[in-house]
């Protein structure tokens, strides 16, 4: 039988366990450009991409160069360490997670407009209807991927990220995981990521277009499954796809219109769900546009 994943919850199941102590990094943290990233969050040396049947294609040969003008200030690692400092501040403590939101240049993936809003807490446009989340809400739907039911912190294997939207989060998560795989069904969104991950030259991770309500049965089991936008219940897919002892992590509505982050741990003895704090995402839609 397919887990039922409809509220009303388990009302016992109100909050996570508490992660295992994880030391707060000091600060202001150091992100130096080779230096600041813990040896188990590098990338690989080498793609080892299994073959998949979708878009992938992230070149390697493309030379990095810079998208923005670099006059606002926002090349400067100061501007994103100040970021890494705030999410601590909130409560963010994975000395990954936080080594990886210090890593990526968040005004890269935003409308040049935007770029001074580029390391605010705050949502942005990204165009056709939708927005980038607050860099509180990845970094901290990110720390509950890594802490799942191993109590596991070290290096995520497969992810799957359903809503690529500009990128932002794949790119972030391609510092914490072997491979990530993330599906957007907005074409315009879908080249939009591609081209802001080009010159990242990050070569573990596969963009898809398609309607990840059906996940993406190719790249399963998954280790860890995050998605980026909130529909009525879990799709079953996305449970049938994740790896026992993996965690998916979504937003997902309730009763009342409102919207609440859900954790979904599939265990060897069954599936567990947790329902956590209130969340504003965009909707979760089936099809493609
Ligand atoms: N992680 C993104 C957030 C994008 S907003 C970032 O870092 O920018 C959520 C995205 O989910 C939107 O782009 C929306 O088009 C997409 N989405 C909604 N339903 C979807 C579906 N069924 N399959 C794939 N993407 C979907």
């Amino acid at each position: 039988m397919k887990p039922s994943l409809k509220p009303p919850f388990n009302p016992s199941a109100k909050a996570l366990k508490a992660p295992e102590a994880v030391p707060r990094p000091a600060f202001p943290v150091r992100l130096k450009p080779d230096a600041g990233v813990p040896s188990a969050t590098k990338l690989p040396a080498s793609s080892a991409r299994p073959a998949v049947g979708a878009p992938t294609g992230l070149k390697k040969t493309t030379p990095p160069a810079p998208t923005r003008p670099g006059g606002v200030g926002l090349d400067s690692q100061a501007v994103r360490a100040r970021m890494v400092a705030k999410l601590a501040a909130q409560g963010v403590s994975d000395p990954q997670v936080l080594a990886a939101m210090g890593l990526v240049e968040r005004h890269r993936f935003v409308d040049s407009a935007l770029v001074n809003q580029a390391y605010e807490d705050t949502s942005l446009p990204i165009g056709l209807g939708q927005t980038i989340s607050k860099p509180n809400v990845v970094a901290r739907m990110i720390e509950l991927l890594r802490h799942g039911v191993a109590g596991n912190a070290g290096k995520l294997g497969r992810v799957l990220e359903i809503g690529t939207g500009c990128g932002y989060q794949a790119a972030v998560l391609s510092h914490l995981a072997a491979e990530v795989y993330s599906i957007e069904r907005l074409r315009g969104l879908h080249d939009k990521a591609r081209e802001n991950l080009r010159t990242l030259r990050l070569p573990n991770v596969h963009l898809l277009f398609g309607d990840g309500m059906m996940g993406y049965a190719k790249g399963a089991p998954y280790a860890a499954i995050i998605a980026a936008a909130g529909g009525e219940a879990i799709p079953a897919a996305w449970i049938d796809q994740l790896a026992v002892g993996g965690r998916l992590v979504a937003p997902m509505q309730i009763a009342g219109g409102a919207q609440a982050l859900v954790v979904v741990d599939k265990t060897p003895q069954g599936v567990r769900q947790t329902l956590l704090e209130a969340v504003h995402f965009v909707p979760l839609k089936s099809g493609t546009s």
